[in-house]
């Protein structure tokens, strides 16, 4: 009997001194808590899984076959990444030897007794003749809250969806929408909480988010849940005391960077004009780097930008910092701005470029969630939380189902169970499973056909494939490299392998 080495995940390789060896036959993929990317859309619904496949006496005897709509595709002269779509996290990447054998399973036989098989098994990568894998869709375990604590903002930026003005949220407005997001988490049986504290600019309204931060710390304690929270800021004036607490209390920074220079200036001018490139890098430099904050960068991409996209990714890997690159979505504000409408080919030529930058680079930790608009590497159906585990509280204290949707409440009022109003209004989330084009695509539960109102607002329908399709297509398996090559190169297997080869 062949012997296969054994399967290592991430954790496992940093602590082991032997990872040189180019015989390791898998390279598994990270857990989701390690690649969070904070961005300004709804986190997806991780509520998914798979029927756990039996490795018994009993199970080792039934024919296997290699999973269907499987993704391959070679890495190195060593090493082939294979991704089925049911694999509960990232990527495999195996050696010759385990996709010698992943390969046999093409035809049907029983699995042996052995490690390798075991390994197949548990990464989705084989399934019974007989039967297919079920999705189960499970309980998610975060409800996440976007607070829109003030219409206002310093900038004036063309793709923004929020009619500005000097509103803002008043105490008791947040301190309800608190105290019921908490009662509806602990009502479904959610296990944290996830904040966004965002507008307009939401650090022009510090005052209130340190209010809402302590009566949130206190109801997450009441209530036995996890307490997750994220500033998403433009970056151009957060004081230095503000800074201060963030780093104090553990709240998490996003700052939206839409390309270096006079690419972001052109997408994200002040109100009334004028360049703020480096106000957000003397913000980044001189603020949050020396207290040790590290802000997740988020570049919209629009036409307008892509190319400098490239750059972008640059200067935010130089200071090491995560970065989630996200697609323009037209809204009615917007929709008179046809230069910013997302061009196949710029888009596509833009993010290689992109992704070439984080190819020289190849971060050590996990970075593939923020590689693609909403494609995540865990396996799940719903593209966000709408409907599902997402509640959006406008500074009125109105429930809306998503930021594009401040305008379209769900309820006056933010009373009782929350979940109910938002699952009952317009935006149908769909599975993936339900929509026309997805359901033998062999990154669905990737993808899981993208946004729902971008959907809507290009084709009228919920239930068919995204409009960028073509570009979550041609992209994914591009991003799924850089991935691999990460993992490659954490397990000390990209040595020796010039850049020239693996590119
Ligand atoms: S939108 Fe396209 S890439 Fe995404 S799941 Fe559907 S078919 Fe696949
Ligand atoms: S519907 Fe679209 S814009 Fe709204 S939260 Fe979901 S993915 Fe984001």
């Amino acid at each position: 009997m062949d012997s296969y080495p054994l399967l290592l995940t991430q954790e496992q390789t940093e602590q082991d001194d032997d990872c040189a060896c180019p015989d390791k036959a898998f390279v598994l993929a990270f857990d989701y808590a390690a690649t969070e990317v904070d961005n300004d859309c709804a986190c997806p619904d991780r509520g998914w899984g798979v029927t756990p496949m039996e490795t018994s006496d009993t199970a080792v005897a039934t024919p296997f076959i290699t999973t269907p709509h499987t993704h391959t595709q070679p890495l190195t002269a060593e090493h082939t990444l294979v991704y089925s779509p049911y694999a509960p996290g990232g990527p495999s990447v195996l050696n010759q030897a385990a996709y010698t054998r992943w390969q046999a399973f093409h035809h049907p036989q029983p699995l042996l007794p052995q490690e390798i098989d075991v390994e197949l098994l548990e990464q989705a990568l084989l399934q019974p003749s007989q039967a297919a894998f079920q999705p189960q869709h499970r309980t998610p375990q975060t409800l996440t809250a976007w607070l829109h604590v003030t219409n206002a903002c310093n900038l004036d930026c063309p793709y923004c969806y929020v009619r500005k003005s000097s509103a803002r949220m008043d105490k008791a407005t947040g301190l309800n929408a608190l105290k019921q997001i908490f009662f509806t988490a602990q009502t479904h049986g959610f296990k944290r909480v996830k904040l966004k504290y965002a507008g307009g600019e939401a650090t022009l309204h510090f005052a209130l988010i340190r209010r809402l931060h302590t009566a949130a710390l206190e109801m997450a304690a009441d209530h036995g849940l996890e307490l997750r929270e994220v500033v998403l800021s433009n970056g151009v004036r957060l004081r230095p005391e503000d800074a201060d607490w963030l780093a104090a209390e553990g709240v998490k920074l996003m700052v939206s960077l839409d390309g270096v220079g006079e690419t972001h200036d052109r997408q994200r001018p002040w109100r009334g004009g004028g360049a703020t490139f480096h106000h957000v890098e003397n913000t980044v430099d001189n603020v949050l780097l020396p207290r040790g904050i590290k802000p997740d960068i988020t570049i919209t991409i629009t036409r307008l930008n892509a190319g400098g996209a490239a750059a972008a990714v640059r200067w935010a890997l130089a200071r090491d910092l995560p970065v989630s690159l996200n697609f323009y979505r037209q809204n009615i504000l917007s929709a008179s701005r046809r230069e910013l409408d997302l061009e196949e080919q710029a888009i596509i030529q833009g993010m290689l470029a992109a992704y070439a930058e984080f190819e020289a680079v190849l971060p050590a930790r996990p970075f593939l969630n923020g590689l693609l608009d909403r494609v995540q590497a865990e396996a799940h159906a719903h593209t966000c939380g709408v409907q599902h585990s997402y509640l959006v509280i406008t500074h009125e204290g109105h429930l809306a189902q998503c930021q594009m949707h401040l305008n379209q409440s769900v309820s006056p009022a933010i009373t009782g169970d929350l979940l109910p109003m938002v699952a009952a209004g317009p935006i149908q989330n769909l599975s993936v499973d339900e929509k026309e084009g997805c359901q033998a695509c062999e990154f669905r539960y990737r993808c899981s056909g993208g946004c729902p109102l971008e959907t809507f607002r290009a084709t009228g329908r919920w239930d068919v494939q995204s409009p960028h399709c073509h570009i979550y297509k041609t992209l994914f398996p591009a991003a799924l490299r850089l991935e691999g090559l990460r993992l490659l190169k954490v397990n000390n297997l990209l040595q020796g392998i010039p850049p020239s080869i693996h590119r």
